[in-house]
């Protein structure tokens, strides 16, 4: 603050004082200089007033030597006697040499110039033409009686210069032989007319600089002085202006002088101010740690009774000496009842008493904080966290803070089981599952063998898309209760994705262990599910893996189980199969399987094979149903079971299907009679958007009939979007096609779609048919959709026509049309011409 102080009254004073004696110096300067040049201003005007008097006395003096003179009265006045004047040189050239006056003039009593001489040269003037001004003044005061021994002079003006003009009336003066007439005289007048010439001269002679005549008073800095006080007449000359010079050489020094003080000036006032700005901003930053400092000790007391912290102090015999009020209100005990107790009794840990921790702390200072248990009034269990700083090195005790963490650990472990549990079911996740497994499967000989099931449930999404989300939520949910229920405690059921589950058996004896709980889990499964009016039938499959026989890996041991359960998916479901060595193989070959279909279509390895459908009303070929094989370069012939899944597992079927329909179509195009044509479709074509785009395309390229041209769809395509399905179906039926459902009965609810759906026939699957003979419920079923088909105005057709009786009984129950080895298997194009009895 003082040296701010400083800097802002002490140094503005000093550099006042510092520009006051500069201004001071300065004005001495000038005002030396001015008088300087007044002085000589007034010298130089002496000068000049002496000039003039001198003029003015010489001119009367000449003059008054000639005007009183007898001679001149006699030959000038009394009678004119020019030749005495001039040529007798009595009053001629020879004055004008002497004294240098222009103008000699006389003129009579009646005032006309008798007698004019210019520059010593007879020269006819007229004094009142020549002579400007009060001339006639002049020539009356001359002649004026007291005047009669003086002569005049006056300032008057001869073309407009001013010129000196003295006068004097012609008397005898003191020439006694000469008689005085009585009346006027006659004026004798010598002009001095100020020429630039003459006053050059006299200002040389008198130290006048360019001396010259003005009509007014100068202001430039010349000095003036008035000819005659009624007269526009002035006298100008420079006077000498040393003072001037003195400081027009002098100033600009002064001038650089002054502005280098500024500078000078400004600079270190500039470094002033900055200094003392950091010393105040110094000072202030020493107030506002003193009150911040005083601010956090408000902050201490404040925290230590407001935060949910309590604080604590003990001896050196680790005996609470002190407990802040924070303590009553955390853990609802007065702290009285505390103090001289040890800390170990109001504080437990996990591990070693909190007092041998301390013991600690003396060496590491500030090491991390310890986690505490105690009781609270109620009884109830509570955890916070310790942390502790030693008094004087632990030899006055110890000191510190215990921070309430019962909720944050509460909800650290909801979370932990968050992260480790399926939100749906609560059964352990896939995390879980991977703990799990990592703690009992491993190269170790410690551990005992351990059997993982992997579990997928059949018909599971059927339900989920009839029946909505919220219905599978509590099938899923009902599957985990009763999963739960079949393994023991030390086993581990957990759910890893939509329907897949995996239950891991621990310290397994044998195989028949591991069928039995198999067994129980499919039968489990089995049982009906209620979900409010409705009942549900699920089912499962199993596969099984076995560590450490098959992998001591966690990861193989999932994987393993998984190619289990895919065989036992295959072999018809709601079984289970023990993982094993050919299994991987199939999974081998099933891959090179997929790689090669991959290049099938390229290499044209696939054709159509066409089997004949009749109508029983007429006994005639309807037409033919398009049937796909597969010409693999090492397996031979491969019928579509063997790849139809595959191509529809990695999307391969819809360049395969989209092929089909446009040789399908351009076969049919070239035969001899109009039948139809049926192509299956697959729900993978159906679900994409150029379908309809497809199926215009291969009509226009082939040029076949739209008439002609049956698709076959099963009712999965309905199952995985009935609204698009719907509205994919109108499209087609646009076109002009016709539309068969196919393996009519295997499915889910295919009555529901059958009345909604533009579906032109039916075709019962093969499985019934083949039953009809031997199964009287399957006859039933063939009956009734029949007649289902037929009120609904459908051609139904019996697929897998096998024999004479199976035909008959067909025929028998009115079906529309029938298919099957009974009549032809599926043939090349190039063999169909038998059946079309040519
Ligand atoms: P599907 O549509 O039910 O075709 C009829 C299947 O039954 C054909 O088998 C046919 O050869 C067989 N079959 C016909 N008559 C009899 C009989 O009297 N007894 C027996 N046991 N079987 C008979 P295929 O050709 O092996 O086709 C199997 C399935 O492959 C077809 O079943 C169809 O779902 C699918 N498929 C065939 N070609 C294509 C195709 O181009 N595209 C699509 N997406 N699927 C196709
Ligand atoms: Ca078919
Ligand atoms: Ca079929």
């Amino acid at each position: 603050m003082l040296s701010t102080a400083f800097t802002r009254r002490v140094f503005p004073l000093v550099t006042a004082l510092l520009f006051l004696m500069f201004t001071l110096t300065c004005g001495l300067l000038i005002h030396n200089a001015r008088s300087q040049d007044k002085q000589a201003q007034a010298d130089t005007l002496y000068a000049a007033q002496k000039a003039l008097e001198d003029l003015d006395t010489s001119i009367k003096k000449a003059i008054s030597d000639y005007a009183k003179w007898g001679e001149l009265y006699r030959n000038m006045h009394l009678k004119l006697n020019v030749n005495w004047a001039y040529d007798g040189e009595n009053l001629g050239e020879s004055i004008y040499e002497l004294y240098g006056f222009q103008g000699l003039l006389v003129l009579n009593p009646q005032d006309e110039t008798v007698y004019s001489l210019f520059e010593g040269e007879q020269t006819p003037l007229d004094a009142k033409q020549w002579i400007q001004g009060d001339l006639e003044g002049l020539l009356n005061k001359a002649r004026a009686s007291e005047n009669k021994d003086e002569v005049l002079s006056q300032l008057l003006k001869v073309d407009g210069i001013p010129a000196i003009v003295a006068a004097g009336s012609i008397t005898p003066g003191k020439d006694p032989t000469v008689k005085e007439r009585p009346g006027p005289q006659s004026v004798l007048l010598f002009v001095h007319i100020l020429t630039p010439d003459k006053l050059k001269e006299l200002g040389t002679q008198y130290g006048l600089i360019n001396l010259r005549t003005t009509l007014a008073p100068q202001i430039d800095g010349s000095s003036t002085l008035q000819l005659s006080p009624d007269a526009d007449s002035y006298l100008a000359w420079d006077p000498p202006r040393h003072g001037k010079a003195l400081l027009d050489s002098i100033l600009p020094f002064f001038g650089i002088a002054g502005l280098m003080l500024i500078a000078s000036t400004w600079l270190v006032l500039r470094n002033a101010l900055a200094t003392a700005k950091l010393m105040e901003a110094h000072y202030r930053e020493l107030t506002r740690s003193k009150e911040a400092l005083a601010i956090s000790e408000e902050r201490f007391r404040d925290v230590a009774e407001a935060a949910s912290d309590w604080l604590w102090e003990v001896d050196a015999k680790y005996c609470l000496t002190y407990l802040s009020g924070r303590f009553e209100e955390v853990t609802g005990t007065a702290p009285d009842l505390w103090i001289g107790k040890s800390l170990d009794e109001l504080l437990s840990t996990n591990n070693e008493p909190l007092t041998i921790w301390l013991s600690h702390q003396k060496e590491t200072s500030g090491s991390s904080p310890l986690v505490c248990h105690y009781h609270d009034r109620q009884g109830k269990e509570r955890t916070c966290r310790v942390s502790a700083r030693p008094i004087k090195d632990g030899t006055q005790g110890f000191r510190g803070t215990a921070s309430d963490i019962t909720d944050e650990v509460k909800a650290l472990a909801q979370i932990k089981h968050l992260s480790l549990h399926d939100s749906l079911t609560d059964l352990p996740n896939r995390n879980r599952l991977n703990d799990f497994l990592n703690k009992h499967v491993g190269s170790s000989t410690r551990l005992a063998p351990v059997a993982l099931l992997s579990i997928d449930l059949d018909r599971f999404k059927p339900v989920n898309d009839a029946l909505g989300h919220a219905a599978g939520d509590r099938v899923l949910r009902e599957v985990a209760k009763r999963l739960r229920n079949c393994i023991r405690e030390a086993d581990l059921v957990a759910r890893i994705g939509g329907d897949e589950f995996i239950v891991v058996m621990t310290r397994v004896q044998g195989h028949e262990e591991i069928s039995a709980l198999s067994s129980r889990i499919i039968d489990q499964l089995h049982q009906p599910i209620r979900i409010e009016e409705q009942t549900v039938f699920i089912g499962g499959s199993i596969g099984v893996a076995l560590a450490p026989s098959d992998t001591d890996k966690a990861e193989e041991l999932l994987r393993l189980a998984d190619i289990a359960l895919y065989q036992s998916k295959a072999a018809g479901r709601n079984t289970w199969r023990f993982y094993s060595h050919e299994m991987n193989e199939l999974i081998i070959s099933r891959r090179r399987l997929e790689s090669d279909l991959r290049q099938a279509l390229e290499r044209d390895e696939l054709s159509l094979h066409f089997q004949p459908r009749y109508s029983l009303t007429g006994d005639r070929l309807t037409g033919f149903e398009a049937l796909l094989r597969w010409h693999h370069p090492e397996h031979g012939l491969l019928m579509p079971d063997r790849f139809i899944a595959l191509a529809e597992d990695t999307g391969l079927i819809v360049p395969i299907g989209n092929w089909v329909l446009m040789s399908a179509c351009k076969i049919a195009a070239s035969w001899p009679q109009p039948v139809g044509i049926s192509v299956n479709l697959s729900p993978r074509q159906f679900g994409r958007h150029d379908l309809i785009n497809q199926v215009q395309h291969a009509l226009t390229e082939s040029g076949l009939d739209s008439s002609r041209l049956e698709l076959e769809i099963t009712e999965r395509v309905m199952l995985d979007d009935a609204d698009g399905a719907l509205e994919t179906l109108n499209s087609l039926k646009a076109l002009g096609l016709r539309l068969h459902m196919d393996d009519f009965g295997t499915g889910f609810s295919s009555l529901g779609y059958l009345r909604s759906y533009p579906f032109d026939g039916i075709k019962i699957d093969r499985s019934f048919v083949a039953g009809i003979g031997k199964n009287p419920d399957d006859r039933a079923i063939v009956q009734a959709i029949i007649t289902l088909g037929q009120s609904l105005g459908m051609i139904v057709t019996a697929e897998g026509v096998e024999t004479a009786e199976q035909l008959e009984r067909l025929r028998g129950d009115a079906c529309d049309e029938v298919q099957g080895f009974h009549f032809s298997k599926a043939l090349p194009a190039h063999e169909l011409s038998l059946l079309f009895g040519q």
